[in-house]
């Protein structure tokens, strides 16, 4: 058996450049919080507990959580059409969400609202709250259910995500929210949260037909804690409204 190795014999061996190979700032991430820096994952990456300041808030829409009916299969990346045929809509129907700042991740989209001011926490008691506002907002469109709260990270404008070779751009730039814009959303939220909901979804508090039944002539109705849909699908849970976005996620509540 010849073994045959010419690759010593032919000069150099073709080598290829890291930086065209691997592009700008691979992978970096972006913090929302304290000093807002970017780098790479494990210099940027910080718990809860170390979080001072909340310079933005996150929310996280993988094309991998929702149904691909819904999405398309048109032109651009998976990610620019999820953008244009829910996300963009989304943001339209509530005053908060017209303001927030979306880039194309690479995969998905990042929905970001960015303070005017830093949010300081004074107290543990002030991080404890902020948390649970981020945690609320998130939820408030079909987002990645595992995704972090305040200590979750974008990635910067003009980066590459490694997975595709994508460089993250800005899908439509933002303007910056107050804290009080936030924190009356949240309320909305929490003393009305079907309503609210079904409001940024559909831009109505009445959706013709049921996106939950789809049955014909079947009408949801908006009800602050929840919908109705009356001779089709009956009462109506945050979670089913939610899931006409979402894939069939394994042992799913009713
Ligand atoms: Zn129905």
């Amino acid at each position: 058996m010849k073994s045959v190795r010419k690759s010593k014999s032919k000069g150099k061996p073709q080598r290829p450049d890291p930086h065209e190979l691997e592009g700008d700032r691979v992978d970096h991430r972006e913090q929302l919080v304290n000093e807002g820096r970017s780098g790479p994952v494990e210099l940027v990456s910080i718990p809860a507990d170390m979080v001072t300041a909340l310079l933005a808030i996150m929310l996280d829409v993988d094309p991998k959580f929702i149904a691909p009916e819904l999405i398309g299969d048109g032109k651009g990346t998976v990610g620019f059409r999820l953008y244009k045929q829910l996300v963009a809509n989304w943001l339209d129907h509530d005053p908060l969400f017209k303001k927030a700042e979306v880039r194309h991740s690479g995969t998905g989209v990042h929905v970001l609202f960015r303070f005017d001011r830093p949010v300081e926490f004074q107290s543990v008691g002030d991080r404890q709250r902020w948390q649970g506002v981020v945690k609320a907002i998130q939820s408030a469109i079909p987002t990645d259910p595992t995704a972090p709260g305040i200590t979750a990270l974008t990635r910067p404008v003009g980066s590459t995500n490694s997975k595709n070779g994508k460089v993250v751009k800005v899908l439509r730039p933002g303007t910056p929210v107050t804290a009080d814009e936030v924190l009356d959303f949240y309320g909305r939220l929490r003393s009305k949260p079907f309503l609210t909901v079904a409001r940024l979804l559909f831009g109505t508090d009445r959706v013709s037909p049921c996106p939950v039944c789809k049955g014909k002539g079947r009408n949801l109705a908006a009800g602050d804690r929840v919908g109705h849909c009356y001779g089709g699908c009956g009462k109506v849970g945050l979670a089913d409204l939610l899931g006409t976005f979402m894939t069939q996620q394994p042992g799913g509540e009713d």
